[in-house]
């Protein structure tokens, strides 16, 4: 029997988890799979617990499980608190990087019910369908960082390192996804200004001439940043480093209609975890305001990745598409003529569909 950690964390976190829960319980019953939840504390709910943003307790139990579905974590309560116990860094970090979770997939698809959601014209963003792979644990955010006085100035150091084989294993699984879809692959790079840019594009060309089937192209994070606006139906598969994914990841999900619209795996290690791109959205939380779709999107990515339950996870996304195009809507994604839910309400319908089939 699949075995889920739920960790629901702070805010909103509390109210979409559930929902996806209800989807899993839905696809689990169509197709014969019976769920097994335990539920853990992680960030700031952890560290008012226990003192600590990541207990061993959690860890123990990330182990143990086959897969993690994960809230979100934070808030301004926590802000005030040292780096190391506030949740992004003492937390999520720290947890992706001690499960091996060396690359984050974040899908960015326009369900067609959405279109007039999008801040980009309808001409501009129909057929957006693309995928980001982010290495998750080097670059910038693991690099040593220092604060110093240098001539009586105070001075703060970030180092952005890359090994080889940190390229070589995230551009492989970028290929492979490549292979599975539309076969083009946009490697995205600062090799014009960064070192660790002209070893990332190097790695590159050198894995492509592997997957001859792939179509690869190399282009600066500038001009990607421009053309996910301009023209964003042009990408398949987009591969890049940690600090450059976290913010295309964020400009593609907003063309989704919104940021509670998209959808993550961390991939890499014995078992995955599965998270909205969201943060916990404190002025929100509490209210039943929050879109549940990106983590019930999660759910359905988990079916796809950790349990080989194609079936599950198209059933999943199936109902959400056909929820959407009933014009059932969160108020982040509210337009005239649309019918707004709660996030529960949003849960049952989606749970509903998947069993209607
Ligand atoms: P956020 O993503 O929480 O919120 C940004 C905006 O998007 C807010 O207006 C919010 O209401 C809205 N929003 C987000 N998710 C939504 C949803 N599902 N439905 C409807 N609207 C939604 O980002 P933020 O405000 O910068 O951060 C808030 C807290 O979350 C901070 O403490 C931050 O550190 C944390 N955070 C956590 C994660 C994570 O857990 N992976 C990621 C990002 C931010």
């Amino acid at each position: 029997m699949p075995e889920i950690l739920l960790l629901p964390g702070d805010g909103i976190g509390q109210e979409i988890v559930p929902e996806a829960v209800k989807a899993l319980e839905a696809a689990g019953k169509r197709f014969n799979t019976v769920f097994r939840f335990k539920n853990a504390l992680i960030g700031g709910a952890a560290y008012d617990d226990c003192g600590n943003p990541l207990p061993e307790e959690t860890l123990r139990l990330c182990n143990e499980s086959d897969a993690i579905l994960m809230g979100a974590i934070g808030g301004p309560k926590w802000e005030h608190l040292p780096v190391h116990l506030r949740p992004e860094m003492g937390a999520l970090l720290p947890l992706r990087k001690k499960l091996g979770l060396y690359a984050n997939i974040r899908p960015a698809v326009l369900f067609p019910g959405l279109i007039d959601a999008s801040p980009l014209k309808p001409e501009v963003v129909t057929g957006l369908d693309l995928m980001v792979v982010r290495e998750l644990t080097g670059g910038l955010y693991f690099g040593t960082k220092k604060r110093e006085f240098v001539d009586g100035e105070e001075q703060a150091l970030d180092t952005l390192v890359y090994k080889t084989g940190e390229i070589v294993r995230i551009g492989r699984l970028a290929f492979q996804m490549a292979q599975k879809r539309r076969k083009k692959l946009t490697s995205v790079d600062k090799a014009n200004v960064l070192a660790s840019g002209r070893l990332w594009r190097e790695v590159m060309i050198k894995l492509g001439q592997e997957y001859p089937d792939v179509e690869l192209e190399h282009i600066y994070v500038d001009n990607c940043s421009m053309q996910l606006v301009r023209r964003p139906a042009q990408f398949d598969v987009i591969v890049t480093e940690n600090t450059f994914g976290d913010i295309l990841t964020d400009e593609a999900s907003v063309l989704t209609g919104s940021i509670g619209m998209l959808a993550s795996a961390s991939i890499g290690g014995k078992v995955a975890l599965y998270e909205p791109s969201h943060g916990s959205a404190p002025d929100i939380a509490g209210q039943q305001k929050a879109n549940p779709l990106a983590t019930i999107l999660s759910a359905a990515l988990m079916l796809r990745f950790s349990f080989n339950m194609e079936d599950g996870a198209r059933a999943i996304e199936d109902a959400v598409r056909q929820v959407l195009s009933d014009g059932y809507r969160t108020p982040d994604l509210m337009q005239s003529g649309g019918n707004q839910v709660t996030t529960a309400k949003m849960g049952d319908l989606v749970a509903e569909y998947i069993l209607r089939g």
